[in-house]
């Protein structure tokens, strides 16, 4: 027998394999020097075998060791910028930026060459090579052009971040490598990780099939000697400052890094320690800087703060008094019989003087520094102090980089972007608050909030590391060890994991990811969520109803849906909005939605909130019913309340009053002041994601007229259809006790046995046909339990076939009572037979 040759072994794959193309680079010897220094250049090698021979590969390493920098260029000298480019992305703005100057600076490339994007702003042009980006604005592009056809490598930079954005990335970039790779075009994924958790990526069949290998960049560390606090301040700003005073009168040179949490704090820090040991070019530019700063007011993303907008909100009462000038609305717009808080306007003024600079100014540096022996004696050197956050001006982030002037110690004031970020070089002493602004999602309504919270113990873990760069060092935690164990979480939570589903799904869905259940997150969220996330949205109007005979085929983004996406709100509110742009409804709209995302806004003394009982005992129900007087204010019912409650009590706020208000009106201060916060947050939002629109946060928001409340009640079932109940009907129920058991019963869609009105809503008494509720909970007595119905709007059943129509279901027309000619408007009115929701209801639909 002839024997058949085996099958000749398969060349190793061929297209992964890059041709590598020598690319000089002309670096100034001063660069390269530096470079030569980075612990990933003694690894360039086997890094650059590994990525040639490979599609995908994980590179992690502690923070400095050079791979954002020296990365790009090892892949540019490689040759994989001469036909296409490299692409890099940051999850932070700042990021990007200072990483693009840095390596078109080494590189000695112009900022054409090695550009960044970032929304709104950048400097790419058609001779870029590298290009270094924002995460979402990659996954815009990923939007109209799949394959990313430009680019010859990405690299998704801090992938340890867990930003929602390079999150999705992973997963379609994933899927991105192998079509390129069978198109003969093969793109490269490199995925830069610090030395956290990289086994959710190395180690997830999900994601890649094979495992994708892994470099790990070893970095010199010197030890760090960690300095806990014995008690945890609540004010960790003024703590901050008292240490950094004592470590620059105390001990040996060295830079120092104060971590906080905003925006805020830093330029409070900075301009705190800038007086304290003045060096006189610096306060030209503090100067400066506070001119600067205010421009940047209103499109910032993490600079929202409290204590700006009442600062603000002082400035223009001091201009108002100066000027002896009413303001456009006033009080009596709110005011209502018996309301009557007259109160000395002046008075108030003058006592409002009080600032957290000045309680910054009675702190002492005397005291010693704990756990350090080595003390410096000598004059007092001035401080090069230096702010540092995401929305600093590059050109002045850059000056981290430059040059201490001589005799100076630097002192570097940062969010938590100096974290692992950027490399800020010389320093010896870091101070950690512990703390970092989060962004919460509230479950229920997807409304968030910047919170300020402890940080992760990785996260302590890497700020304490920036000690460690040059020598050894120290690092301050402005937090005791046992907060530290026992209220510090070992890693922060994936951001895609905090987020509520239904807006992913649909943020995913307008990105043109249709089977957002199948794809490969790095950590899913919750696959039956997403699934009932689905059903809402096409409930809702965002996504189209599936026919039944395409099952399986994903439903279809409505151009509605498109919009609803484009609000930073959870869907049922996006919709909200997006039906809020005519009749000047949507600053009221915004006022609800931040009002209904707040728990408690309104107090009820003697009733807790799972309690049923007479409005009698809620001393302020009987002002809370005139509030949602007549007409459609009344039938608004609650949401109306609300409204009128934020309204006035930001206006009595504006002038000082905020307390008495809310105290003789039932209000909860605090929950009115977070009221104020989103408000301003979405609105600023709003105005940067939805184009024409320009929004101001007036904290004089007139009640609204009686047209526009009743707008308002569609708007609201528009959002809440799934949230639909209709009246049981009494005349049907001949017994006594059974009728008065269900006086205030209401049917719904989704219940077996009724749910009541709730003893706090002002439409109790009214008891309308149909209402729409905010919320629906069980109590439990006992044996028997109870559904309640809190937050009633009444609504007109007609409207249900216009706003919810998915959930009605059309019969024939009738003809009793018979059709309808109304010239004026030129309507046919007409019954026609509809069922809403599971039920079966008639609905008599009198408007087609
Ligand atoms: P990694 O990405 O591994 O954290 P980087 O590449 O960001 O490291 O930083 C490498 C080094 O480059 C750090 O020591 C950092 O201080 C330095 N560096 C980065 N940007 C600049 C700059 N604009 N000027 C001077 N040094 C810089
Ligand atoms: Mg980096």
């Amino acid at each position: 027998a002839i024997p058949v040759p085996a099958p000749a072994p398969a060349p190793a794959t061929p297209l992964c394999t890059h041709q590598t193309v020598y690319v000089p680079v002309n670096r100034l010897a001063k660069v390269q020097e530096a470079r030569l220094r980075l612990p990933i250049l003694a690894e360039e090698q086997q890094v650059m075998e590994t990525i040639n021979e490979n599609p995908i590969v994980i590179v992690a390493g502690a923070t400095g060791s050079g791979k954002t920098t020296q990365l790009p260029q090892f892949l540019y000298e490689a040759g994989y910028a001469q036909h296409k480019m490299i692409g890099v992305t940051e999850p932070r703005r700042v990021a990007a930026i200072a990483m693009s100057k840095r390596v078109a600076h080494e590189m000695n490339l112009s900022e054409r060459e090695v550009s960044y994007l970032i929304r709104f702003e950048g400097n790419v042009s058609p001779a870029t090579r590298i290009k270094f980006m924002t995460d979402g604005v990659l996954m815009k592009e990923i939007e109209s052009d799949f394959l990313l056809n430009k680019y010859s490598v990405i690299i998704l930079d801090e992938a340890h971040e867990r930003s929602i954005y390079t999150d999705i990335l992973v997963g379609l970039l994933s899927r991105i490598v192998p079509l390129r790779h069978k198109r003969g075009s093969p793109l490269k994924l490199i995925v830069m990780s610090a030395t956290l958790r990289v086994s959710d990526f190395t180690e997830n069949t999900r994601l890649f099939k094979q495992p994708p290998p892994l470099i790990n960049v070893e970095c010199r560390q010197y030890p760090v000697t960690i300095h806990f606090q014995k008690r945890t301040p609540e004010d960790y700003v003024a703590e901050a400052y008292r240490k950094a005073l004592k470590i620059h009168n105390q001990l040996p040179e060295g830079g120092i890094l104060i971590f906080v949490t905003g925006q805020q704090e830093v330029n409070l820090l900075v301009r705190k320690l800038r007086r304290c040991f003045p060096y006189r070019q610096q306060q030209e530019q503090q100067q400066q800087d506070e001119q600067q700063d205010e421009q940047l007011e209103d499109v910032a993303e993490e600079n929202f703060d409290m204590k700006r907008v009442i600062r603000n909100i002082r400035k223009s009462k001091k201009k108002f008094l100066a000027q002896m000038e009413l303001p456009k609305i006033n009080l009596d717009d709110y005011k209502l019989p018996g309301d009557d808080t007259e109160a000395d306007m002046h008075e108030q003024a003058e006592e409002d003087h009080s600032d957290d600079e000045e309680e910054l100014d009675a702190l002492s540096a005397g005291e010693e520094l704990e756990g350090v022996s080595e003390l410096s004696s000598g004059p007092k050197q001035p401080l090069w102090v230096l702010p540092l956050y995401s929305l600093l001006s590059s050109e002045k982030q850059n000056r981290i980089f430059q040059p201490v002037p001589e005799g100076c110690r630097l002192c570097v004031v940062s969010t938590n972007v100096a974290e692992t970020s950027l490399t800020i070089p010389h320093i010896k002493y870091v101070v950690d608050s512990g703390r970092q602004k989060t962004r919460l999602y509230d479950k229920l309504t997807g409304v968030s909030a910047f919170v300020v919270t402890y940080t992760s113990k990785a996260s302590a873990e890497q700020r304490a590391g920036r000690a460690g760069r040059i020598s050894a060092g120290h690092c301050y935690r402005l937090y005791s060890s046992a907060v530290y164990e026992h209220q510090f979480m070992e890693f922060g939570l994936p951001d895609i994991q905090q987020k509520p589903v239904d807006d992913l799904m649909l943020q995913m869905r307008s990105m043109g990811i249709d089977r957002v259940v199948h794809f490969p997150f790095p950590t899913p969220p919750d696959q039956l969520q997403l699934q009932a996330a689905e059903q809402r949205l096409t409930v809702l109007g965002a996504l189209k109803a599936t026919p039944s005979d395409a099952k399986d085929l994903p439903p279809a983004m409505t151009p509605l849906g498109r919009v609803i996406s484009r609000f930073p709100v959870a869907p049922r509110f996006g919709k909200m909005l997006a039906l809020s742009h005519q009749q000047g409804l949507l600053p009221y709209t915004v006022c609800l939605v931040a009002a209904l995302s707040v728990q408690e806004v309104l107090q009820e003394t003697g009733v807790q909130r799972t309690e049923d009982v007479a409005p009698k005992a809620n001393k302020f129900h009987e002002k809370r019913q005139r509030w949602a007087a007549s007409g459609n204010f009344q039938l608004l019912g609650d949401p109306m309340v609300l409204l009128r409650a934020v309204g006035a009590a930001e206006y009595a706020g504006s002038r000082g009053q905020l307390p008495e208000f809310c105290a003789t009106n039932g209000l909860r201060q605090k929950a009115i002041s977070e009221v104020r916060k989103l408000r301003v947050q979405l609105t600023n939002e709003i105005n940067l994601n939805v184009s024409g629109v320009q929004l101001s946060v007036d904290p004089q928001l007139k009640p609204p007229s009686d047209a526009q409340a009743r707008f308002l009640r569609q708007i609201l079932l528009a959002g809440m259809g799934d949230r639909v109940a209709r009246k049981v009907p009494l005349s049907e129920i001949t017994d006594k006790e059974e009728r008065r058991r269900l006086k205030y019963a209401y049917n719904t869609p989704d219940m077996v046995d009724p749910a009541f009105l709730h003893a706090s809503s002002v439409l109790k008494q009214k008891t309308p046909e149909w209402i729409i509720y905010q919320e629906a909970y069980e109590l439990r007595n006992g044996d028997s339990e109870k559904m309640f119905l809190r937050g009633i709007t009444a609504i007109e059943p007609e409207w249900l076939l216009l706003y919810v129509p998915l959930l009605c279901n059309m019969r024939e027309v009738r003809d009793d009572p018979p059709p309808r000619y109304e010239p004026s408007s030129g309507k046919l009115f007409c019954f026609v037979e509809a069922t809403f929701g599971k039920a079966g209801w008639p609905l008599p639909l009198s408007e087609i």
